[in-house]
């Protein structure tokens, strides 16, 4: 990506599903550079937002079955003639540069598909960054005329809210439990998710399978009740992503609540919510990063860092210190 990009080239490239436009756009976007953005920024801009995808979230530890889910679930939806797209938010490559979720050679045959598109997390990237970045390849996905965005991302740290925020349905993949124990799933993940599966629900793992698949349909049970649900939401079903098991139903239960939410204004009402949410962590970053441009100010921050740290001055004294300067700015 040397010289500029012809932007109008590559919006036509993507509305007209390209899968190659597709990705060079996305790459566009995980560009750092400063006349990438503007490109991006124009780019997203040529799209519009007419089209729309269901936007499925899908969260589990590593070992749970994630990639053989999404294989077997995404050439079970290919197979009907949908398209299917498929992301990685993975705050691993935040942290270590080193992805969980990128490994090339996952869901080799969902693939190498056609109508399926898979995207692996960009390394090297701030957690707020790859929010962003993730945003906005939902976006370019849906512009291409995607039906479904697999969201997938591993249970650590904030991504599982951060992945929720961008999607119409939630869904938590869990493996078979032993014991009575409900596997230290939060209280907070379970309350964000629209169906629980219980994966590998077959041969020596199913009766146990079946145990887990009780202990959390009762356990949701318990929640109170979110009014956008319709009634026996949200639901917890088996699934083998091995044996091809359940999949259909799974797939009827989230056509079924996607529906039931456009009916009755909860979708539209859910995606204002969440553009309003990115809109006001866009305008934090955003004053957070101008603020690290000024040298003086990156200085004190540095400084006042130093001094909570050695317990010389409380969090909220030091914010103030660095602050000062510029609300006095902003009043002049
Ligand atoms: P991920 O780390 O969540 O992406 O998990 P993988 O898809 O890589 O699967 C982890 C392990 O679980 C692999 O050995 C899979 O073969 C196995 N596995 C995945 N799905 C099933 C299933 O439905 N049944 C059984 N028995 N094993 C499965």
């Amino acid at each position: 990506m040397g010289q500029r990009i012809d932007i109008t080239q590559l919006a036509s490239g993507v509305r007209g599903g390209d899968r190659r436009a597709l990705a060079r756009a996305i790459t566009l976007i995980e560009s750092g550079r400063s006349d990438h953005r503007t490109d991006a920024l124009a780019l997203l801009d040529a799209l519009g937002t007419d089209r729309q995808a269901l936007r499925i979230g899908l969260s589990g530890t590593p070992g749970v079955g994630k990639s053989t889910f999404i294989e077997s679930f995404g050439l079970m939806l290919t197979g009907q003639g949908k398209r299917v797209a498929v992301l990685a938010v993975d705050p691993s490559s935040a942290r270590s540069g080193g992805s969980i979720l990128g490994d090339k050679t996952r869901m080799e045959r969902l693939a190498r598909d056609p109508k399926a598109f898979i995207r692996p997390s960009p390394s090297q990237t701030q957690l707020g960054g790859v929010a962003r970045r993730s945003r906005e390849a939902v976006a370019l996905c849906e512009a291409a005329g995607f039906d479904i965005v697999l969201i997938e991302t591993v249970g650590v740290g904030q991504s599982e809210t951060v992945v929720a925020q961008m999607s119409d349905l939630f869904v938590l993949l869990l493996a078979p439990a032993g014991g009575d124990e409900l596997q230290g799933v939060k209280r907070g993940i379970m309350e964000m998710a629209d169906l629980i599966l219980i994966n590998k629900a077959d041969g020596d793992l199913k009766a146990q399978a079946t145990r887990t698949c009780a202990d959390y349909a009762g356990a949701l049970r318990l929640l109170r009740k979110r009014p956008q649900d319709p009634t026996g939401f949200p639901q917890a079903m088996l699934v083998s992503a091995i044996a091809h098991a359940g999949l259909e139903a799974a797939w009827a239960a989230m056509e079924q609540l996607a529906e039931w939410r456009k009916d009755n204004g909860i979708w539209d009402e859910s995606r204002a919510a969440q553009a309003s949410y990115w809109f006001a962590e866009e305008v934090r970053q955003g004053v957070l990063a101008l603020l690290q441009t000024d040298p003086a100010a990156t200085a004190r921050m540095a400084q006042a860092q130093q001094d909570v740290l050695a317990g010389r001055i409380s969090p909220t004294a030091a914010a103030g210190s660095v602050l000062a300067p510029l609300q006095k700015r902003l009043t002049d």
